[in-house]
């Protein structure tokens, strides 16, 4: 029976940042992650990163509740006075004002928050790699969800909702980096190419598409950059799709 007074709760791990929105020029709150607090425990195989005490993923989009502008922490500003037009006219107008006042982001709140700068993306032309990156985003999100929802003994006809919109932006997200990767040269959104080669290993496989699956495999076991781990860990992949094409 362990001592909970020096348990963290989630509110611990984060704090509210204010910010200007460079879209409407007004002022609002976001809750960010205060760096070196949650420790990182290390990632799944489509790379959803897991900490200790949080999930660092629903703290990822910045989004103005005022316009409806939203963007990854990484790319949140960057606009041309031209995509801020766009984002006026094809957001902005259509968008009500949505101030919430959550202690913490829910998992349902950071979904809509993520769509929010899909929309955006969209409707800036973002490059066709963070979209991906964005439909990943999603895709852990929903991941988190039912985890969160099956600690908590949800229904699994609920639950089910959650696992096909998980597996739909999985399938985004995969379509999306092949087609960034005919024009991308990796590092792309920050992930390396070894790295990279093991995600779209991961997703070919949620997508059934075995044969790619074991060519971004062997991509790595025959590199002579990737590090052993990395190695290891695609062999392992490999036979399990290999295995998984056998029962085809
Ligand atoms: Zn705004």
């Amino acid at each position: 029976m362990g001592n909970n007074t020096n348990e963290k709760v989630e509110s611990d791990y984060i704090f509210d940042k204010k910010m200007v929105c460079p879209v409407c020029d007004r002022e609002f709150k976001t809750k960010q992650i205060r760096t070196g607090k949650a420790r990182f425990l290390g990632t799944d195989e489509v790379l959803r990163p897991s900490y200790s005490g949080v999930d660092v993923t629903k703290y990822d989009v910045v989004m103005c509740p005022h316009c409806g502008y939203a963007a990854v922490n990484r790319t949140y500003g960057h606009v041309t006075p031209k995509q801020i037009q766009a984002v006026k006219r094809d957001i902005g107008a259509r968008y009500h004002a949505l101030i919430q006042n959550e202690e913490v982001y829910s998992y349902d709140s950071a979904i809509r928050r993520c769509k929010m700068a899909m929309l955006t993306a969209m409707v800036i032309h973002q490059k066709v790699s963070e979209n991906a990156y964005l439909c990943l985003k999603l895709a852990w999100l929903y991941r988190g969800a039912i985890n969160e929802m099956q600690e908590a003994g949800t229904s699994e006809q609920k639950i089910e909702k959650y696992r096909n919109s998980e597996h739909e932006y999985l399938m985004d997200a995969y379509k999306g980096f092949a087609t960034a990767l005919e024009t991308e040269y990796p590092p792309i959104c920050n992930i390396d190419e070894m790295t990279l080669n093991y995600l779209m290993t991961s997703l070919a496989r949620e997508c059934e598409d075995y044969d790619n699956a074991i060519r971004y495999a062997y991509a790595i076991i025959g590199s002579r950059s990737a590090a052993s781990g990395m190695k290891e860990k695609a062999r392992a992949l490999a036979e399990e799709i290999k295995a998984l094409k056998a029962k085809e």
